[in-house]
């Protein structure tokens, strides 16, 4: 705690001086926390399903905004309209304020974007498959394994950094996962990694019920089902956020899947309207974290999708016969992520190191435990 308030040179020197008289082993734990220099004790994630670089960076694209969407319950035309009135603008700076505004004022104030490629920021994942579970488990894992190529709901092979953290006594019992998608149980191995999952439209049933939490589980029982494995994007919001209020964990997944569905399904109108509705989830979990005196300053939000997608009218599809779906993006804000904004001609970044951040923005050495796992991204800690 050290490092919390006191400057890191004098951390430092407060360090050497410890060690020189004392050195015990919790003076040890103590100092390495300050000789890091990171303010970092919680850790959100949230990734939001297959949400194009293209629209974080340029907002909505004018000529898919005239499109409908063959797929559409309802009337498509009234919705394609209604998304041309509050998505559209006369520049893309224009478009995607409009679109993302947290991400394009606090964010892009306070933290930074990878993955601008019209300004030389490169991010991709690297499995080659460019669908969700070799996504979900490259990021969260930091390795893309060749034995992960379905997106079937089973067990993940490998171990989650959420899972590997939840080892270590600082952070046993304070981790929990929370997804639109059904097979977040599997990523996350529910079943064997004792980690708190909550995928789909199981109840919630893990800690003692709330008013809330009792709305929404019965909401999950009764509300339509569009899609049979995956809720709409309230339902794991509202969740994750009434057990951050009541548990305060330290390391927080929310899988938002909305963004995909919408796509695939043809629906630009829509797909705007899910994006739009995610920006403002993250403004409102950063209104909230920082209203907390457990996460005030000391928590960092890390923003990314499982996978890109295609580019013009292949705007609906990803997966390995669309090569450019394997490109990314990733936000990152929080009291070790200096403000360099929109990064601009920066080193190629990957969903493989996001593992290895998550890890490293808490202190812990992932890749000491997991060598194949991709390195943390050093430029988002070390303010
Ligand atoms: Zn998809």
């Amino acid at each position: 705690m050290v490092g919390m308030y006191f400057p890191r040179t004098l951390s430092r020197l407060l360090c050497i001086g410890l060690f020189t008289l004392l050195s015990p082993a919790g003076v040890t734990a103590l100092c390495a926390q300050a000789l890091t220099g990171h303010k970092t004790q919680n850790v959100i994630v949230v990734m939001i399903d297959g949400m194009r670089w293209q629209e974080v960076f340029r907002g909505a694209d004018p000529s898919l905004l005239e499109t409908l969407g063959s797929e559409m319950p309802g009337d498509a035309k009234q919705r394609a309209e209604l998304a041309r009135e509050k998505f559209s603008g006369s520049t893309p700076a224009e478009r995607r304020q409009t679109l993302m505004p947290f991400l394009w004022s606090v964010v892009s104030s306070k933290g930074q974007l990878f993955g601008n490629r019209d300004l030389g920021s490169d991010s991709h994942v690297i499995n080659g498959l460019n669908f969700s579970y070799p996504g979900y488990s490259e990021t969260l894992t930091g390795v893309a394994d060749p034995r992960v190529k379905s997106n079937d709901n089973v067990p993940n092979p490998n171990a989650t950094v959420f899972e590997w953290l939840n080892t270590k006594p600082e952070f046993a019992g304070k981790i929990a996962a929370f997804g639109a998608w059904n097979v977040f149980d599997g990523i996350f191995r529910s079943k064997q990694s004792g980690l708190i999952v909550n995928a789909g439209y199981d109840a919630f049933t893990a800690i003692p019920p709330t008013p809330k939490l009792e709305l929404l589980n019965t909401l999950k029982r009764e509300t339509v089902r569009i899609w049979p494995d995956e809720a709409f994007d309230p339902i794991p919001f509202h969740t994750a956020i009434e057990y951050l209020e009541a548990q305060t964990p330290r390391v927080l997944f929310l899988g938002l899947g909305e963004t995909d569905e919408w796509a695939h399904a043809g629906s630009y109108a829509e797909y705007l309207n899910a994006a739009h509705l995610a920006d403002d989830y993250l403004r409102q979990i950063w209104e909230l974290v920082q209203s907390m005196p457990e996460y005030r300053d000391k928590t960092t939000l890390i923003v990314l999708p499982d996978h890109g997608r295609g580019e013009g009218s292949k705007w609906t599809d990803h997966g390995e016969k669309v090569p450019e779906s394997m490109q990314t993006w990733m936000a990152f804000l929080g009291p070790d992520t200096s403000a360099s904004g929109e990064r601009k001609q920066a080193e190629p970044v990957t969903a493989s190191q996001i593992a290895g951040t998550v890890a490293a923005l808490l202190g812990e050495d992932y890749r000491a435990a997991v060598p194949k796992a991709g390195a943390p991204i050093t430029d988002v800690f070390g303010k």
